[in-house]
């Protein structure tokens, strides 16, 4: 069975045992730092979703993967430069990282009908880790209003637990933050605890190992 056979296999088992249902959870294939060989080995599955973290592997992987494969979704799980976001927001359908007010002012300045095509995800700091990007929580519900009043729609919330934590809390802040503020989606969950972020709601897990394998 191929990596990612096995993989669905236990994902499934996870939706049932998190009494889900498997048409409200997209799986990200998350294929940074992968070569395109290994990603046409996951398109060839029909695994039409994907993450990467880097704009560069986006532009040197990407455009041609997405001429054989037309209908594949591209979604930016990185941290976002402002001098990188214009062309982030142009090559990728869902961008899963907005967490500054500098990123909100470019991106409301852009053609209407280019955001309009384009999902954002609000990243929250739930852990209030300063090393760590994404909004804090003490200032989450003010800047999903600051995103609001400029034409933004937000599509959904990401976290990223603290590593040395155990999950669950971290995915019940944001599930709540996500419902009081009327927030449709959830990205959270990735190899490790994904099976954990479907019980607190998760829409949109990040699989990066358990899909590609280790990353040299
Ligand atoms: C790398 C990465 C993932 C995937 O991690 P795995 O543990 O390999 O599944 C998920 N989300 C983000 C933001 C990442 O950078």
């Amino acid at each position: 069975m191929s990596r990612y056979k096995e993989f669905w296999k236990n994902f499934e088992q996870s939706v049932l045992s998190a009494k889900r249902s498997i048409e409200e959870i997209e799986v990200i294939a998350v294929s940074k730092r992968k070569t395109a060989l290994d990603i046409l080995t996951v398109l060839q599955e029909g695994h039409l979703s994907y993450g990467e973290n880097q704009l560069q592997e986006v532009t040197k992987k990407w455009p041609e993967l997405r001429l054989q494969y037309k209908n594949t979704k591209l979604h930016f799980i990185g941290a976002v430069q402002s001098k990188k976001i214009v062309d982030i927001v142009t090559n990728c359908d869902v961008i899963h990282a907005l967490d500054r007010e500098k990123l909100v002012n470019i991106i409301s300045k852009l053609d209407k009908s280019l955001i309009a095509k384009k999902d954002f995800f609000v990243q929250i700091n739930t852990g209030s880790e300063i090393q760590k990007s994404g909004v804090d929580l003490s200032y989450a519900e003010d800047f999903i209003q600051l995103c609001r009043q400029q034409g933004i729609h937000v599509s959904g919330l990401m976290c990223l637990p603290p590593e040395n934590e155990q999950p669950h809390k971290h995915f019940q802040i944001l599930q709540s933050l996500a419902k009081n503020n009327h927030i449709e989606s959830l990205s959270m969950g990735m190899t490790n605890d994904y099976d954990i972020a479907l019980k607190y709601g998760s829409t949109h897990i990040r699989i990066g190992t358990a899909i590609f394998g280790e990353r040299s």
